[in-house]
């Protein structure tokens, strides 16, 4: 094993690895460093060995390999948003570089390369009237966010992002490049599809995109007093929608700060968001809601799925830690919507967001074997996030915990994948159910059979021998296993 500590600009091992690299290596030394190896959402502080900036196919390559024979550990991230294990002493592969996008609109289809973010991929889509299932915030990797599933603004329309992929490019453990698609390395393409980053590092990603020129959307502020009659209202309102329209309800601090609109500023709010993809019958879904009550602030409008990405007034800033938990609702009943109140009304702890988001839809009429992502067919989804600003990080994590709680059984007990802490571990097999966590683990022997890529929501190996085990999760986990 490489001593890590050693590792300098001169040494010949950093050298050989240089030389080739179109991209460059960042070392502890290097000014950018620290801003290099943070994730955008810091829920973990790590110290790699040395960075990669990657710009090429080869580059990844090479750090692969470099990683694999110097025996170093390896981590990968693009955006940074979900990084669930820290890379220390490792080889941190950086892939926010690379963001090549290319849109061919006769076929309706868009090759991302591993740095393109959700709004990149938006912008490049939408002046030809085509969209992907993007998520609800903007600076999301594409690929991750596929990768994990991905559930957004068309979620009831589309259903899960990953069921748009036509194909990928993968650079394996051993550092070979293989294609995946229906047709070639199916096993492969099939785990890609829900299965994370488990499997390799993906180079490209090729996606179908669907012909939504424009939604109605936006936001509806309400005060924080109506909560339960709103929620009430949601409930029914929501549970007769078409599948053309998604919608959240939150529960949210707004900052004092003239961020914000005067009319919502400060104040803790309620707030209905919806997305309906057909401009024409929007009139009909909103009319309801517009009879319901008069809200403080109403920003809903004809506008492209990129803008309602980008209008997420509560979107947490980079930089600030976050808490966050989700749980699937067997149902938005009395009990629970009286105690979501209760969470918003008591403010513990503070800035804590509370989020229903509304499932259903094409993820349960659409929902045929489509890759490892598995749909949930409970009606909502729960999300409990806070910044970790005006509380320690342990205090909001017992605070979210103790939250969860006392809504006693209302959950079905299923994870999703993309939104799991890195805490969560033993939650991972929730998210596809025992068969086809099975099929990943089999999957994930034949293609990354020493687990080299365990620095995320890790899917072992079923192969995996206890050697490896211990040299990668310790003595003791290997016993237990
Ligand atoms: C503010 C915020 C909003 C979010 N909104 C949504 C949402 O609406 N819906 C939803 O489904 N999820 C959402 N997520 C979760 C998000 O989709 C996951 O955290 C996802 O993993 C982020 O991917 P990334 O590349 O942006 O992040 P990174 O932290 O860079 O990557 C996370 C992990 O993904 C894997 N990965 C990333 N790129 C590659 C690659 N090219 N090849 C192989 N593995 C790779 C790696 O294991 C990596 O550790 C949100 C997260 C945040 C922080």
């Amino acid at each position: 094993m490489t001593d890590t500590q050693a590792l300098s600009r001169q040494s010949p091992l950093v050298q050989a690895l240089a030389h080739g690299l179109q991209g460059r290596i960042v070392l502890p030394s290097d000014a950018d460093y620290d801003d290099l190896r943070k994730p955008w959402l810091q829920v973990v502080d790590q110290h790699p060995a040395l960075i990669v900036e990657a710009a090429s196919v080869a580059d990844i390559v090479a750090a692969v390999n470099f990683a694999r024979t110097e025996r170093l550990v390896l981590a990968v991230m693009s955006t940074g948003h979900g990084i669930a294990a820290p890379c220390d002493n490792g080889l941190l592969l950086h892939l926010s570089k690379m963001k090549q996008i290319s849109v061919d609109v006769a076929r309706r289809v868009a090759q991302v390369l591993p740095g393109v973010t959700s709004d990149e991929l938006l912008a490049a889509t939408q002046p030809h009237g085509l969209v992907y299932a993007a998520g609800q915030v903007s600076g999301v990797g594409v690929i991750g966010y596929t990768l994990g599933g991905g559930m957004g603004w068309l979620v009831r329309k589309l259903g899960a992002a990953s069921w748009a992929v036509l194909g990928a490019n993968v650079v394996l453990a051993n550092g070979s490049v293989v294609h995946a698609s229906a047709d070639t390395n199916p096993d492969l393409f099939w785990a890609l599809r829900g299965g994370g980053g488990n499997f390799g590092v993906v180079v490209s990603l090729e996606m179908a995109l669907e012909p939504i020129p424009a939604v109605v959307g936006g936001e509806l502020y309400y005060p924080l007093d109506q909560a339960a009659d709103l929620l009430r209202f949601y409930r029914e309102w929501s549970s007769g929608l078409p599948d053309e329209t998604s919608t959240i309800f939150r529960l949210l601090a707004i900052p004092p700060d003239d961020s914000s609109p005067p009319e919502i500023r400060g104040k803790t709010n309620c707030m209905i968001g919806l997305c309906h993809s057909d401009t024409e019958s929007a009139d009909a879904v909103l009319e309801p809601l517009y009879r319901f009550r008069k809200p403080l602030l109403n920003t809903v409008k004809r506008q492209t799925v990129l803008d309602l990405a980008g209008l997420d007034l509560a979107s947490h800033s980079p930089g600030s830690p976050t808490y966050g938990q989700v749980e699937f609702l067997k149902a938005l009943s009395d009990d629970v919507i009286d105690g979501l109140v209760q969470l918003a009304q008591t403010r513990i702890p503070p800035l804590m967001q509370i989020e229903v988001q509304q499932l259903g839809g094409a993820l349960v009429h659409g929902a045929t074997e489509q890759g490892a992502f598995t749909p949930s067919a409970a009606p909502y989804l729960l999300h409990l996030v806070t910044p970790a600003i005006k509380a320690p990080m342990a205090e909001i994590a017992k605070a979210t915990q103790e939250a969860f709680a006392s809504l006693g059984d209302a959950y079905t007990g299923e994870a999703y994948y993309n939104f799991l802490r890195g805490d969560e571990q033993q939650r991972v097999t929730g998210a596809f159910g025992d068969t086809k966590y099975g099929r990943l683990r089999e999957i994930k022997s034949r293609f990354d059979p020493a687990n080299s890529f365990h620095l995320n929501l890790n899917i072992e190996p079923a192969s995996l021998s206890t050697t490896v085990r211990a040299e990668i999760f310790g003595t003791k986990a290997a016993e237990n296993s």
